[in-house]
């Protein structure tokens, strides 16, 4: 028997890690440590246990970018999309699977595996030496976050998320918005057109405070402010943009709504009251964020209340915002492109904690995670997915693609993939998501066929 590859956290991220690397042929250690040490989300000491809603969304593989990496998880046995698929519950096109059972079965299957054992303790340092996966999710334990963070730096990891909503840039009314950065600063004019500016007069700023002051907020699940070292979720800069028009019917305008140093290109000669500013979120282009915009506003309330700005109409969104407990590191300045740790070779990291977000995106990189280090445990390569697929897309925006200033988590959605028919017509929505999906079949297919 050759090494051991040990993964920290049996969730969602470290079982499909360890599924793959078993069945590669590597023998792996799980290392969880509940029941013994609880968090305030998970009930059970089962593995990969459904911490809040029973669903991983759309099923939809033609038209659906969570659907496609359902399809992709298939594709490369997945465990854990394997087992949903047996516990599934009626629920349209959406796949909702019974939560007890589906932990129950998955933390069955993965005992019953000849080279998979699992053993109930924390694990509070990050081990030197030996194959390594940490996949610890939103509630790392505070030993290892401290110890993560000792070897990262402060600023790498993160306790809260602070999420503005993402747009997709071409559902942006450009005949209204305009590209310009703030004094036209920068060296080349790409810097100088960096930002999307949206202009508020006085009548249109007044109606969406107001309908800010209204609209709905979430509250914090019980125990999730309490439960993060930094106990606070609002620090400087981040204070959620209903808290900062709270303060004062000007805060925004003077903050992050500030409207100095532009001229709006479509009507220089009339200052705007207010602008709303997005900025380039991923190195293809097609998603902008808002910026400064973090916010606790339910989402109904929250399309309703961010269409009322000039520009965004009909804005599209790649994900809403909203403001959580969840322990992430700074990717793309951290991991290489095969996960590990670029300070540290030996550890991999995998699942939430890597900066995506949501139960099949982390599964989705713990099967990543785990071939890839059973691959080098076997002596082997192996080439990360091609980015037109949506692991691909995936793992490329967090070890890469994403902006690492302002790196939040972020969900599957085709604004990560390189965009399809630039030049050719309009294609009808529907008819380009099916051509991504095909597109990326292809390129998954050949990639899980090559490797045997
Ligand atoms: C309150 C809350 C609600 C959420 N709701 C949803 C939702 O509705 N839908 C959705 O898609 N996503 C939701 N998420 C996000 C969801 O938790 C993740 O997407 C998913 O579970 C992440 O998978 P993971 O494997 O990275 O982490 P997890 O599934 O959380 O698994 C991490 C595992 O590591 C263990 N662990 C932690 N520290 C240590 C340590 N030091 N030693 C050993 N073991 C350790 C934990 O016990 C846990 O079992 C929610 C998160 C939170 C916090």
């Amino acid at each position: 028997m050759g090494e051991t590859l040990h993964i920290i956290g049996g969730g969602m991220a470290g079982s499909e890690a360890a599924w793959q690397a078993a069945n590669m042929g590597v023998s792996v250690v799980i290392h969880e440590m509940r029941p013994k040490t609880g968090t305030f989300a998970h009930r059970t000491g089962h593995l990969a246990e459904m911490v809040c809603s029973n669903s991983f969304r759309s099923d939809d593989h033609e038209r659906n970018a969570v659907g496609l990496l359902h399809w992709e998880m298939r594709q490369a046995g997945g465990l854990i999309i394997d087992t949903a698929d047996s516990h599934r519950l009626p629920a349209g096109s959406a796949l909702a699977v019974d939560r007890d059972p589906f932990a129950e079965s998955v933390t069955a299957r993965l005992l019953a595996h000849p080279l998979v054992s699992v053993t109930g303790d924390e694990v509070t340092g990050l081990p030197s030496s030996g194959h390594w996966i940490v996949a610890t999710g939103p509630l790392t334990s505070p030993p290892l976050a401290a110890a993560i963070r000792a070897a990262t730096g402060a600023d790498a990891l993160a306790f809260f998320d602070a999420i503005a909503p993402i747009v997709y840039a071409e559902s942006v009314d450009m005949s209204v918005a305009w590209r310009q950065s703030r004094y036209d600063k920068g060296e080349t004019e790409e810097e100088r057109t960096a930002y999307v500016n949206c202009p508020l007069d006085r009548e249109r700023y007044e109606a969406f405070l107001d309908a800010l002051l209204a609209a709905e907020t979430a509250a914090f699940h019980s125990g999730e402010e309490s439960s993060a070292p930094d106990a606070t979720p609002y620090f400087d800069g981040c204070l959620p943009i209903e808290v900062m028009a709270e303060r004062g019917r000007d805060t925004l305008r003077f903050g992050p709504m500030k409207p100095v140093g532009l001229t709006n290109a479509h009507r220089p000669e009339t200052k705007p009251y207010a602008v709303v500013q997005l900025r380039r979120d991923n190195a293809l282009g097609t998603l902008y964020n808002i910026v400064g915009f973090q916010t606790k506003m339910k989402y109904g309330a929250q399309t309703d209340v961010l269409r009322m700005i000039p520009g965004l109409e009909a804005a599209r969104f790649a994900r809403l915002g909203g403001m959580h407990r969840n322990t992430f590191i700074n990717s793309p300045t951290l991991l290489d492109g095969a996960m590990r740790l670029k300070a540290r070779p030996n550890i991999r990291f995998a699942g939430q904690i890597t900066g995506v977000e949501g139960y099949v995106e982390s599964a989705a990189m713990g099967l990543l995670a785990g071939r890839m280090a059973a691959a080098e445990i076997l002596g082997r390569g192996i080439p990360p997915p091609p980015p037109d697929t949506a692991m691909g897309a995936l793992v490329t925006h967090i070890t890469g693609g994403a902006e690492a200033k302002t790196f939040q988590p972020m969900n599957v959605n085709f604004g990560l993939f390189p965009p399809i028919d630039a030049k050719g017509g309009r294609r009808g929505r529907k008819d380009r998501y099916k051509a991504y999906t095909d597109r990326a079949k292809s390129a998954f297919s050949q990639w899980v066929a090559e490797q045997g």
